[in-house]
């Protein structure tokens, strides 16, 4: 049975109670504690590079702007030699990281055996020096792939202003369903379209049925949109018809992703009913190529948002002690291809908080493996568009330039993004670039990044 080991409050910062988080640490590469840096030695984030010239794929965490290749750390013995290393030496060795997820103590020791080595010092003689050129690989010379391998996807609808605005565009009356409050909502997507950030993303075709007419046609998505999430990686597995119980899921959580779950909206609003979303949403999902991990986030672990008036008590098995709200810092940036040829920043289109959501990944979690449904190790469980109550808080193009309802109950004409080109978006148009990115921050605790998740349309074909 996995045990809890979630504080009953939220960590202070200064003097966490895992020592690899203390605000105070430094690494002997200069780039980690750059202002700014999205990797410093306490967030070590997993993932898998790819040499382009050896085609060899190898794991590692981040640190500054370097890539710590840690296979060649533990044949080099440099991690120490004992069963912990055993068994992530036959993980690393094939480069399968669902395997060290699945094992929440050898990730741990191993974490915390990686930061020693990479702690500020002299490297101890000539070796040491020779592995740490070797080892400590330039971020830029490698290609970051898929962080593991996603066997199953499960995307939620866990923020309730997302809900709500969603809601009003289609039932102005009576936006938020009466189950929203009490079951966390969620459908099983397609893991077999996750791809890693920068891969291209093709415009779907589809069958749509425009308005005003009475027939369906098929052709390219003409209301292609982007949708802002948060996906929790899991690490510890639950046996088929066992539950995680909502105090108990810290070792289920191995991280965290950024997720742009892509959404074709017009294909969406013909398909939807009555079974949920289908082929508007299972062509592709993209997620940010770096696994920050449960012990990077835990200083920015805080209480999960309380009800508000008349909201109904979840029931008891929603029910957790441990502080399971996540104080993460989000943004959506937005480049057009003229943009990008005239030099232009991409413009930030949206920025807000993983405060706002509703449900809590606990919650998710515990309700996701209520009936005994068993997750595993690589599983990714994305929150649904992460939405606040400010419009330049709203996860996706569909809220985004939505102006709310005229008096006959339907949608106001779409107020479209104008960018600095001149040129302006309602929904995203070919050669448009999407930009995910999140961080942590607050004084006296180390700033913990996610990089980035990214990706470009191209035409339909
Ligand atoms: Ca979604």
């Amino acid at each position: 049975m996995p045990t809890s080991t979630a504080p009953a409050r939220p960590t202070d910062p200064s003097n966490p109670s895992d020592p690899t988080m203390h605000p105070d640490l430094r690494s002997w590469l200069p780039s980690a504690h750059a202002p700014g840096s999205d990797f410093p030695i306490q967030n070590l984030p997993l993932g898998i590079a790819l040499d382009q010239e050896s085609e060899a794929v190898f794991v590692v965490v981040a640190c500054g702007d370097h890539v710590i290749d840690l296979d060649m750390l533990v044949h080099a013995g440099a991690l120490g030699n004992d069963e912990t290393i055993e068994i992530a030496h036959s993980a690393l060795h094939m480069a399968n990281t669902n395997l060290l997820m699945a094992e929440p103590a050898v990730w741990r020791e191993l974490r915390r055996r990686v930061q020693g080595w990479l702690l500020d010092g002299p490297p101890g003689g000539q070796s040491s020096r020779r592995l740490r050129e070797k080892a400590a690989r330039p971020m830029a010379s490698v290609q970051m792939v898929e962080p593991c391998v996603v066997d199953n996807y499960t995307d939620f609808y866990a923020s309730i202003h997302h809900a709500r605005t969603v809601g009003a565009m289609f039932r102005p009356d009576n936006p938020l369903l009466p189950n929203y409050k009490h079951v966390p909502i969620g459908y099983h997507g397609r893991a077999s379209s996750v791809v890693a950030s920068g891969t291209p993303i093709t415009r779907p075709m589809g069958q749509t049925k425009p308005e005003g007419q009475d027939s369906p046609i098929f052709g390219a998505c003409k209301r292609l949109d982007y949708e802002l999430e948060l996906g929790v990686v899991i690490g510890k597995e639950n046996a088929l018809g066992t539950r995680v119980p909502i105090d108990e899921v810290d070792d289920s959580i191995f991280g965290f992703v950024l997720v742009n779950d892509w959404s074709a909206r017009d294909i969406q609003a013909w398909e939807y009913q009555p079974l949920g979303p289908f082929l508007s949403k299972n062509f592709a999902t993209s997620i940010s190529p770096w696994i920050v991990t449960r012990q990077a986030i835990e200083p920015y672990r805080v209480p999960g948002p309380a009800r508000q008036g008349d909201d109904p008590q979840p029931l008891e098995y929603l029910r957790g002690q441990a502080p399971w709200g996540l104080d993460i810092n989000l943004e959506v940036l937005l480049t057009s291809s003229a943009m990008r040829a005239q030099g232009v920043e991409p413009m930030r289109v949206c920025r807000g908080n993983f405060l706002e959501m509703y449900w809590t990944v606990a919650q998710l979690i515990a309700h996701h493996t209520s009936n005994g449904c068993p997750l595993l190790a690589g599983d990714l469980l994305a929150s649904g568009t992460i939405s606040g109550p400010a419009p330049d808080s709203r996860g996706c193009l569909l809220e985004r330039t939505w102006q709310g309802n005229g008096p006959d109950g339907k949608p106001l004409p779409r107020v479209p993004l104008a960018l600095p080109t001149g040129e302006s978006r309602t929904f995203l148009e070919d050669g448009d670039e999407v930009i995910m990115r999140a961080w942590c921050e607050r004084p006296g605790a180390p700033r913990i990044g996610f990089g980035e998740c990214r990706g470009i349309i191209q035409p339909a074909v």
